[in-house]
């Protein structure tokens, strides 16, 4: 390998021109590798883009993992499409809980995948390569529709109105298309958009930050909620968190699992509320599970959480059981 490399990279003249090629080798070994030509083919092709991404200059012989890892995406992706048409998608709930009374103010919209072989796939199984081939947008939109049905049918069967929480995923917040998908859902079921909310991470403001913070604002002239998700794990410059027109901050699950323990994550989730309280921001803390956790939160005057103490994410009708039991709309509830 190194041999012919070397022979391959010796710069040559042509004319008064030194040209110095630019390559990248991929092997595959038959039958090792692939039996038919076609295989072995495409074998060498899956190494080759593996020396590409190495730099050029490279050979890098096939190994196994490559077709599985492209053939996984493939067949993910082709599964996907089949989820979306064969309505294989779920939404499930998970209250958020003012600490004030411990009531339900909002519901985060959580997609599963219900595969008739496989059982029921997590989103981080399917989200990266949904977000990857574009597929997402089109999931989102459907999760949107049918958590902004689910919660007007609450609303009319006399729950006190309590606040969506939707996901978005990078692609579908470049889409400039979105705005425009939103209002249309928001139409089409009658949700009055004051009773949603969408969650977006710091990475995803920061990208572009002035394109970020344009799409914001016309999300929130029309009445819309932001919350900024996973706070603290991404890096957002806390002068544009003052320019982002945003709602609420979420304190990443990471910071709240060990903050009646570790003094280090107890300062940063004390020093999100202060600052959160300061900027005149909500402040959810995620993935609460003890009692002790939810203490020092109302401590520290924390506003909400959401976590396994009070309810995993759960289907529909749990969802409605949930609003009877812990009841719906906080006492001093003030929409964001
Ligand atoms: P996320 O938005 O940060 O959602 C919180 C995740 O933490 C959820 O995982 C939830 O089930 C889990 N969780 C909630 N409370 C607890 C707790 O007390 N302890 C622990 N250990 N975990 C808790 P899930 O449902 O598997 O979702 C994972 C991620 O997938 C979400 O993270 C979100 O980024 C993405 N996702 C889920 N649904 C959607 C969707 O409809 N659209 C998009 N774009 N992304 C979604
Ligand atoms: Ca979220
Ligand atoms: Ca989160
Ligand atoms: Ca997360």
């Amino acid at each position: 390998g190194r041999r012919m490399l070397d022979a391959l990279s010796e710069p040559y003249m042509r004319g008064d021109q030194e040209i110095r090629p630019n390559f990248c080798i991929g092997i595959a070994i038959h039958p090792e590798d692939a039996i038919t030509a076609h295989e072995l083919c495409e074998a060498a092709e899956s190494a080759a883009a593996r020396a590409r991404e190495e730099g050029g200059r490279t050979l890098h012989y096939f190994s196994a993992s490559m077709n599985s890892r492209a053939f996984q995406k493939v067949s993910m992706e082709k599964a996907l499409e089949k989820a979306l048409a064969d309505q294989q998608f779920e939404v499930f709930y998970q209250p958020k809980v003012q600490i004030a009374d411990e009531r339900i103010v909002g519901m985060e919209a959580l997609v599963r995948w219900r595969h008739p072989e496989m059982g029921l796939v997590s989103p981080a199984q399917f989200i990266p390569v949904a977000e990857e081939t574009g597929l997402i947008v089109d999931i989102g939109r459907w999760v949107l529709e049918q958590s902004c049905r689910d919660t007007v049918q609450w609303q009319k069967d006399g729950f006190d109105p309590i606040v969506m929480a939707v996901n978005l995923s990078p692609r579908q917040f470049r889409d400039p298309k979105l705005l425009e998908d939103v209002l249309a859902t928001l139409e089409a079921t009658g949700l009055d958009p004051q009773y949603l909310e969408l969650e977006l991470t710091e990475s995803m403001l920061m990208e572009n930050a002035e394109e970020a913070v344009k799409m914001l604002r016309k999300l929130k002239d029309r009445g819309i909620h932001i919350s900024i998700d996973d706070f603290g794990t991404g890096y957002s410059s806390l002068s544009y968190l003052k320019r982002f027109p945003i709602d609420a901050l979420k304190i990443d699950r990471s910071f709240i699992n060990e903050v009646n323990t570790n003094p280090d994550d107890a300062s940063i989730a004390t020093s999100i509320i202060l600052m959160g309280r300061s900027l005149r921001l909500k402040v959810i803390a995620e993935g609460v599970e003890t009692r002790n956790q939810l203490s020092f939160l109302r401590v520290m005057q924390c506003d909400q959480v959401q976590g396994y103490l009070f309810s995993p994410p759960v289907p529909e009708p749990k969802a409605r059981e949930l609003l009877v039991s812990l009841g719906a709309g906080g006492t001093s509830q003030k929409v964001a």
